[in-house]
C-alpha cells in the first residue's frame, strides 16, 4: 500500500501542496483530479522522488521512502510529453532503460509487452514516424518494462483524441488489472478521472477537495468546487450522468 502523509510543497513563496493524504491500495487506479496548475505534477513528481517536498512522509508497504533517491524507489513513469528519444526507434526507447540492467525482464516478458500494446509492426520506426497514439504506447511500454512498482502516468490521454484515446484508456485498465499494479493518473478532465479510475482525489489549488469513488463523488459531492468543476465540465447535468456513467450512477 502507498501512504502519503501530509505532503506540503512550496515554490518561492506560493504554497502549492498544502498537507495532502492519501492511502491507496495495491493495484488499484487513482486520478489526481484538478485544474490547471493545481499541483497535480508536482505531486506524481513528489511520489516518484524527482521533486522533493518541504513536509509529508511517502511510505510503500511500510517502508518510508521519504529520502529514498528516485532510482531506488522503484516507480516509473510516463510523462506528459512522452520525453522519447527521437534519434531512436521505437525499440531501442522501449528497451533503453534496461541498457544497464539487461536481467530486469526476460526476452519473453519484453515480448509480451510488446504484444500488449501491439507495437510489434512499428518496432523499426523512428520517433518522427510514429502517431500520438503509437508513441504513447511506446511510452507505456518503455515504463513497464521497468517493472515498477508504481505506474505514474501525467495526462495520459490529453494529446489524444476519440478512438485512440478510448483504446489508450482501456489499456490502462487492463495493465493495472493483469498486472496487478498500483496506477496513479494525472488529468484535468473530469470525464477521464471518472471513466479511468477505481478512486479519485480532486485537488483545487493544491487542496485536497474530496477523495472517493466515481460514485461517491457523483453522488456525494463534498462542496461546491466538486460539483461545480465536475458537472460544469462535463456540460451535462446530474439526471444525464445515468447515461454517461451507467447504472450504478442513478
Ligand atoms: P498541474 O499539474 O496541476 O497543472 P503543477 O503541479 O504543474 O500543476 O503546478 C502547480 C503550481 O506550481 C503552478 O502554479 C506552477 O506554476 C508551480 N510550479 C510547478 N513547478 C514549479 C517549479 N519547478 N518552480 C516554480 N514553480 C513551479
Ligand atoms: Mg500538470
Amino acid at each position: 500500500m502507498l501512504k502519503l502523509q501530509n505532503i506540503s510543497k512550496q515554490f518561492d513563496d506560493k504554497l502549492v501542496l498544502d498537507n495532502i493524504n492519501l492511502e491507496i491500495e495495491p493495484g488499484e487506479i487513482v486520478s489526481l483530479l484538478g485544474p490547471s496548475g493545481s499541483g497535480k505534477t508536482t505531486l506524481l513528481h513528489i511520489i516518484l522522488g524527482l521533486t522533493t517536498m518541504d513536509r509529508g512522509k511517502i511510505l510503500f508497504n511500510g517502508k518510508d521512502l521519504s529520502n529514498v533517491p528516485m532510482k531506488d524507489r522503484g516507480f516509473n513513469i510516463v510523462f506528459q510529453d512522452y520525453a522519447l528519444f527521437p534519434h531512436l526507434n521505437a525499440y531501442d526507447n522501449i528497451v533503453y532503460g534496461l541498457r544497464n540492467n539487461k536481467s530486469l525482464v526476460t526476452e519473453a516478458e519484453l515480448q509480451e509487452y510488446i504484444d500488449f500494446l501491439e507495437l510489434t509492426p512499428h518496432l523499426t520506426k523512428k520517433v518522427g514516424e510514429l502517431s500520438g497514439g503509437q508513441k504513447q504506447r511506446v511510452s507505456i511500454a518503455r515504463t513497464l518494462v521497468m517493472k515498477p512498482k508504481i505506474l505514474l502516468l501525467d495526462e495520459p490521454l490529453s494529446a489524444l483524441d476519440g478512438v485512440i484515446k478510448e483504446s489508450i484508456k482501456q489499456r490502462i485498465q487492463s495493465i493495472a488489472k493483469q498486472f496487478k499494479l498500483t496506477t496513479i493518473i494525472v488529468t484535468h478532465d473530469p470525464e477521464e478521472a471518472l471513466t479511468l479510475s477505481d478512486k479519485i482525489l480532486i485537488i483545487n489549488q493544491g487542496h485536497i477537495s474530496q477523495f472517493g469513488t466515481p460514485q461517491q463523488i457523483i453522488n456525494q459531492p463534498s462542496n461546491d468546487f466538486v460539483e461545480k468543476f465536475i458537472l460544469k465540465q462535463l456540460h451535462i447535468k446530474r439526471q444525464n450522468i445515468y447515461q454517461l456513467f451507467g447504472e450504478q450512477y442513478a
